[in-house]
């Protein structure tokens, strides 16, 4: 399988061979569960503002779709790849199938740095990218949803052209629309209200009172400046924050609202204040009650994990905690993690009720999605940490492991075709 390759893709193999060994998968059966049932790369032609034309690559993967669908979001980074997209999928698999969702993973990109595409060439880029997708994906096949360097804009342009292809409107071919374009109230800040759901209740555990307790923020996207509002409204004094523009810190605690209101304006933190300004390498080591990953992948790596002086990890980014590292946190009861397939699990949950109202056309208040959406992590949180009780393993290896056992007891009940 030499199209997955690469640090993240091997970093999901590893974590699967970790599970599988844990309950026994026999070896003729983990190729099955952990390969992706389908992929395509599509070349993405554009004009740019100068006349002149670029040609960017994307990707689509489909992990499984024994359960339904598959379901994942699109990234616009500089580091995608096939192995990127493909780990994610697969990440979205366990994440789905944890949170009882009718879902397989899937996960796709282009290899761009959005912040270098003009607003009409990034439209021009998401419409080309959408067009080349529509064989691949449908509202019961693939439904996407926005990731890393998209947003709902860039859901709706999707939305748009897949709409005018169909000769009808098809809102239910992605999540994470605005609302006026048939999304969901609460999806724009479903994956960050779920992070600190979750790590309130992780701070229950470890005896920390969110009043005065302290968090660190490491991205201030979609989740990450959710994630410190929600955290600051429940009177968590956050001390530094981050993102690929700036690092701030300040033990008395920051201006979450001013640093969104800037970040909004400015396209990043960069320029908020000098006096503030700290090193991004020693962010996630300083001392915090609840440290909140929330930008990329593999940031904690073994060094860091051993230098942690967090309580509560709250991973809200996907896979920013390496194999290396989560030895190290096997060996640091101390500090409970909350995995990223459990943690921000929130975003596709309320991308699953958005799906769901689409296709019933028929649309509910936003406490009633927060509701459920509390519902449904409170019973994945809750069977993680049962599972960790009963068989003092990870908190990863738990929730990794109830997912991966979903999806492998449907494809035993399904059979193997023919
Ligand atoms: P986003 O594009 O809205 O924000 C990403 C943030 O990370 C930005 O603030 C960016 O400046 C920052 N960043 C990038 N490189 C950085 C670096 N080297 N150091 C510090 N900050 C850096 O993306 P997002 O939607 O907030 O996604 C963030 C993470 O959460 C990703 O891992 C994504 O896969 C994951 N995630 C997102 C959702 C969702 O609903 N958006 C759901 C589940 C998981």
């Amino acid at each position: 399988m030499t199209v997955y390759t690469g640090p993240v893709f091997e970093m999901a193999a590893s974590q699967f061979e970790t599970i599988a060994d844990y309950i026994e998968i026999p070896a003729d059966e983990r190729p099955r569960l952990l390969y992706p049932k389908r992929a395509v790369t599509v070349s993405c032609p554009i004009h740019r503002d100068d006349g002149s034309v670029a040609v960017f690559h994307g990707y689509r993967v489909q992990h499984h779709l024994t359960l339904g669908p598959t379901k994942g979001g699109t990234r616009f980074a500089s580091s995608v790849d096939m192995g990127e997209v493909g780990a994610l999928a697969i990440w979205m698999s366990w994440k789905c199938a944890l949170a009882g969702l009718p879902y397989g993973g899937a996960k796709g990109g282009i290899t761009v740095d959005p912040s270098t595409l003009s607003l009409h060439e990034l439209e021009a880029l998401s419409r080309r990218y959408m067009q080349e997708m529509i064989p691949f994906v449908g509202p019961h096949t693939d439904v996407m949803a926005p990731d890393m360097g998209t947003n709902e804009q860039v859901m709706a342009w999707f939305m748009d052209t897949y709409s005018m292809y169909q000769g009808r409107t098809v809102t239910e071919i992605v999540t994470g629309k605005p609302v006026s374009s048939g999304g969901t109230v609460g999806r724009r800040e479903a994956t960050g209200r779920g992070v600190v759901h979750l790590a309130m209740r992780a701070a229950e555990r470890a005896g920390i009172t969110p009043l005065g307790a302290t968090a660190i923020v490491q991205g201030f996207g979609n989740v990450g400046s959710v994630a410190a509002l929600e955290l600051a409204l429940r009177g968590v004094k956050i001390v530094g924050v981050s993102d690929h523009t700036a690092c701030l810190y300040d033990e008395r605690g920051l201006d979450v609202p001013a640093l969104v209101a800037h970040a909004a304006q400015h396209r990043g933190l960069a320029g908020f204040s000098n006096e503030l300004a700290a090193d991004p390498a020693t962010l996630l080591t300083r001392r915090c009650d609840i440290l909140v990953p929330a930008a990329m992948e593999r940031v904690i790596d073994g060094p860091t994990a051993q230098a942690l002086q967090c309580r509560v990890l709250a991973e809200g980014a996907n896979g920013p905690t390496t194999p290396d590292a989560d030895r190290v946190l096997e060996q640091r009861p101390e500090i409970v993690v909350i995995p990223d397939i459990l943690c921000n699990a929130g975003g596709v949950i309320v991308s699953y009720f958005e799906w769901v109202q689409d296709l019933q056309q028929f649309f509910w208040e936003e406490d009633e999605v927060n509701q459920k959406l509390r519902t449904v992590l409170d019973r994945a949180f809750d069977k993680v940490f049962a599972r960790v009780a009963r068989d003092k393993v990870s908190e990863r290896t738990a929730a990794m492991a109830i997912g991966v056992e979903r999806v492998r007891d449907a494809k035993r009940t399904r059979g193997l075709f023919p």
